[in-house]
């Protein structure tokens, strides 16, 4: 038996994703995979339609968010695999961000169209109105042919020194982890080492994160250094932690195919073995 092609990181349109659920579910049968996990920033809305979509066919799905957090002045991703959706905690905070993404979003646009010709309105047509984010004014600036790519958006006008740039609100780290772990998920830091020596996180932190419930490192993930990525294998060993692997797929959004990076089925199993929420679903 070959080994399962394992995937635990992917976006629909419900966040910034370009395939709808079902797409992105479709997207993954036809890659081959076992098992993919839908991990929709801060929102929890895909998972029924990607459940659906996968009926009949084999497909694993794994249930997840990845939830936007602060340290200090940086934006820290932490996937949470398997809670129950319907915990007071998660629901009240990822509506928090999600509320907070919606006014800064419009903050930003308003602007940028001091120096371009683009409306809050050419946004709301980019975006699943779910879960909205710098990537929905990156297509709208496409759309408006002011820029060709989201890439090329997130390089020039989207960039944070490029003076449009404004935070969104978010939990810190540490609070995150908890909310993940406390509405029984796994939470995993996701790609923590895209900056080389300026890594998302300290060894001090991860100790404190450790201590709030952390499961795992996503270690494999195309914008990790390799430096970076040496330091997370030390570190898993360090505090016994799950290492995963997986895209960030986008669909056509970004670059990232889907399985360009996996996770072993060992980890996958230890993974859910911490959680409490929601099973895995395969029928
Ligand atoms: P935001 O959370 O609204 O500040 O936007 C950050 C999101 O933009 C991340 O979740 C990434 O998925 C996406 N992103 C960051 N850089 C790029 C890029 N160069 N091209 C496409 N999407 C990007
Ligand atoms: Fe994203
Ligand atoms: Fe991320
Ligand atoms: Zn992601």
């Amino acid at each position: 038996m070959p080994r399962p092609t394992i995937d635990l990181h992917s976006h629909s349109s419900v966040s910034d994703g370009t395939e709808t659920p079902t797409q992105l579910v479709r997207a993954a049968i036809a890659a081959g995979l076992d098992t993919l996990a839908i991990t929709d920033h801060d929102s929890t809305a895909g998972w029924d339609e990607a459940v659906a979509a996968a009926a009949g066919s084999g497909l694993q799905i794994i249930r997840g968010m990845e939830l936007s957090t602060r340290y200090e002045w940086r934006s820290v991703h932490v996937l949470g695999y398997l809670f129950d959706p319907h915990d007071a905690d998660l629901v009240a905070e990822t509506g928090r961000i999600r509320d907070d993404r919606l006014t800064r979003a419009e903050r930003m646009v308003s602007r940028i169209s001091e120096d371009y010709d683009v409306t809050w309105d050419d946004v709301l047509a980019q975006s699943g109105g779910v879960s909205i984010g710098r990537p929905h004014i990156a297509d709208a600036l496409v759309a408006r042919g002011i820029v060709r790519t989201r890439s090329e958006a997130f390089e020039s006008i989207l960039h944070f020194r490029a003076g449009y740039y404004l935070p969104h609100a978010a939990p810190t780290v540490l609070d995150g982890v908890r909310i993940i772990a406390s509405a029984g998920g796994a939470p995993v830091i996701a790609h923590p080492a895209t900056r080389g020596r300026d890594a998302v996180i300290d060894e001090g932190m991860l100790e404190q994160l450790v201590d709030a419930g952390l499961v795992g490192l996503e270690v494999d993930h195309r914008e990790n250094t390799s430096e970076g990525r040496a330091t997370l294998r030390e570190w898993a060993r360090r505090y016994d932690l799950v290492m995963t692997g997986s895209s960030d797929y986008h669909g056509d959004g970004k670059p990232n195919r889907l399985a360009e990076n996996t996770t072993d089925p060992e980890s996958l199993e230890a993974i859910v073995a911490c959680t409490r929420g929601v099973a895995p679903v395969r029928a």
